[in-house]
């Protein structure tokens, strides 16, 4: 079957993907999004949507992707479910994409704009996962407002986990912070910031054994790596924060990236090491990692497209 001929294809479907596929759909670019395994993204998984400008009363995650997704649709941008499986970028100015999309149908791509986020590690024990929702979360900015005044855990030792228990620390009764090693993996800056708490406790040598409670996090049983020793306290929020993965395993060898997989993009742009591929969202980002930052860089890389494909129609005409 003859490969199909596009001029901007959008992989992945969270706010930097759908706010690409708002701007590229009125440039009239005719974008072809591909939604990926967890159409909406990770916010999906989110309940309350408090943070994102325009919503007072704030809105639920899926419901918001809902919206964007509408809104892209309404300029004309063509929503479809499937996943990329392989892409082929070109090396050229004005050369053409392919990709693969669901292992069987080829697509020819003036511009690509990469969307597909990043996914939280969690610790992978049965009671964390049985609690996602219900006191567990990986996002202290977007879920840490429901613990107001109340006492909660965040596990990890990196700046992610230091940045988060400070945040935690402003809003919550009590902080106790997890780190599995015997020292902060964080900057000095953020240990500072963690050790001129009061109200947070860091626990170094100290792993989350089992979270308890039935429907919601009630409290957490943890374990000292060192001594075995076993110690319960009462909390009602745990919120992980050991890192994220960039979902850029299909573009590797193809794209620059950083050494735990993040697209490196330049300067300021979202121009990758490949003329008219395209990088937005959580995908090239691990500091700000929010909804708005990510539907910031997904409208810069819609823009950085139709700059980009006006530039080679000129080369072309001259
Ligand atoms: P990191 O990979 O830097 O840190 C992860 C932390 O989680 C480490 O302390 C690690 O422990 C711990 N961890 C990993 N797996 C487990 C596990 N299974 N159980 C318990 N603990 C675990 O991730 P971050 O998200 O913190 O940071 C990612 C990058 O983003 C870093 O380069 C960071 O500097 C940067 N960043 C910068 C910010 C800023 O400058 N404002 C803000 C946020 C992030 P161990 O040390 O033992 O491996």
């Amino acid at each position: 079957m003859a490969a199909e001929q596009i001029k901007c294809l959008i992989i992945g479907s969270g706010p930097a993907g759908y706010t690409a596929a708002i701007y590229a759909a009125r440039a009239d670019l005719k974008p072809v999004m591909y939604t990926g395994l967890e159409p909406g993204g990770q916010l999906t998984t989110t309940t309350e949507v408090d943070n994102f400008p325009g919503y007072p009363d704030g809105i639920d995650g899926p419901s918001m992707m809902v919206q964007l997704q509408q809104q892209a649709e309404r300029f004309g941008t063509e929503v479809r479910i499937g996943m990329v499986t392989s892409v082929d970028f070109s090396d050229k100015v004005g050369g053409i994409h392919k990709v693969t999309v669901d292992n069987n149908k080829e697509i020819e791509a003036e511009t690509v704009i990469i969307s597909t986020g990043a996914t939280a590690k969690y610790l992978g024990l049965p009671s964390e996962q049985k609690l996602r929702g219900g006191g567990v979360s990986a996002c202290a900015v977007c879920d840490g407002f429901f613990f107001k005044g109340q006492r909660v855990a965040i596990v990890g030792g990196g700046d992610t986990a230091a940045e988060e228990a400070t945040y935690l620390a402003n809003i919550c009764e009590h902080v106790t912070m997890l780190v599995r090693k015997d020292y902060l993996r964080a900057s000095k800056a953020m240990q500072h910031r963690v050790n001129s708490r009061e109200n947070l406790t860091v626990l170094y040598n100290t792993e989350v054994d089992e979270v308890l409670g039935d429907q919601v996090v009630e409290g957490l049983r943890m374990l000292n790596n060192v001594t075995g020793e076993k110690q319960e306290i009462d909390i009602t929020g745990l919120f992980i924060a050991i890192g994220h993965k960039p979902n850029t395993d299909i573009f590797k060898g193809q794209l620059d990236m950083d050494s735990t997989g993040y697209v490196i993009t330049e300067n300021k742009s979202t121009k990758t090491n490949k003329p008219g591929v395209f990088a937005s969202g959580d995908v090239q980002d691990k500091e700000y990692r929010q909804a708005i930052t990510a539907a910031g860089t997904g409208c810069m890389a819609a823009l950085d497209a139709e700059r980009y494909l006006a530039t080679v129609e000129t080369e072309v005409e001259a």
